[in-house]
């Protein structure tokens, strides 16, 4: 295990976020084991990544896919193998056989257009690719990506057809400045609805360093933690 100031710092991040999960976990009145913690290691170097997962990490997400092919390009083979790779950005479809080529899991999956380039990409690549379909919980096209609840059924149905993609579940982003419990709640719903017709769809990836209780307390199976660990990042875009 490094030893150093910046793994220190990543461990205590770390152990903090996962006094929240457990006690929001307690509340809820679900085991941690129900709920898996992504980091999300977006503009944070291939070193941070080998921290986390000296650390014990196992999930990473990141958002920018020339930033993230480049910094999964980095990591020796080992940590690698042992790292599951989340694909949280803004998708165009021109750019989804580059993002098949790092990503285990894409979560970001918002238009039909997106889900038969990433079955293609996955087809030439010659292995499976596993997908959430992303929801907008703002109902106003704030540019944060994601369906309309409306849409999801039949964005649901073409992943469903897609033959090398597995469709695993939903992902949202609370709306900015809105009631992140209630939209969370709602995230619930539309997933159940999805399972009706795709039993297989369990997950549900909610929750950020501002509001992970909120998605414990409705039923996330998957959190996007990034600084409340890693520390504050330089302002997006
Ligand atoms: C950056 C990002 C996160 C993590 O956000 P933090 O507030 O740093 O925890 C989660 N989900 C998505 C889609 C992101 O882009």
């Amino acid at each position: 295990m490094p030893d150093d100031d910046r793994t220190r710092a990543l461990a205590h991040g770390l152990q903090r976020v996962e006094e929240r999960i457990a006690a929001a976990c307690e509340q809820a009145g679900r085991t941690r084991e129900e709920v898996r913690l992504i980091v999300v290691t977006k503009f944070f170097p291939a070193a941070d990544v080998l921290r986390l997962h000296a650390l014990g990490v196992t999930d990473i997400g990141e958002n920018r896919h020339q930033e993230a092919s480049a910094k999964i390009a980095e990591l020796p083979s080992a940590a690698r193998r042992d790292l599951t790779v989340h694909f949280i950005g803004q998708l165009q479809s021109n750019k989804a056989a580059h993002v098949v080529g790092y990503a285990d899991v894409v979560q970001s999956v918002d238009r039909t257009k997106v889900v038969r380039a990433l079955d293609r990409a996955a087809a030439a690549a010659g292995r499976e690719c596993t997908v959430l379909l992303q929801v907008d919980l703002a109902g106003d096209d704030t540019g944060r990506g994601g369906a309309a609840p409306a849409e999801l059924s039949d964005l649901a149905a073409a992943a469903g057809r897609a033959e090398h993609l597995r469709l695993q579940g939903v992902m949202a982003v609370a709306p900015l400045g809105g009631n992140a419990r209630e939209a969370f709640e709602r995230l619930r719903r539309i997933a159940n609805e999805v399972r009706v017709n795709h039993p297989l769809a369990t997950w549900i990836s909610a929750g950020m360093s501002g509001d992970l209780e909120d998605a414990v307390l409705a039923g996330a199976t998957h959190l996007r933690v990034g600084s409340a660990i890693l520390g504050s990042r330089p302002p997006q875009r």
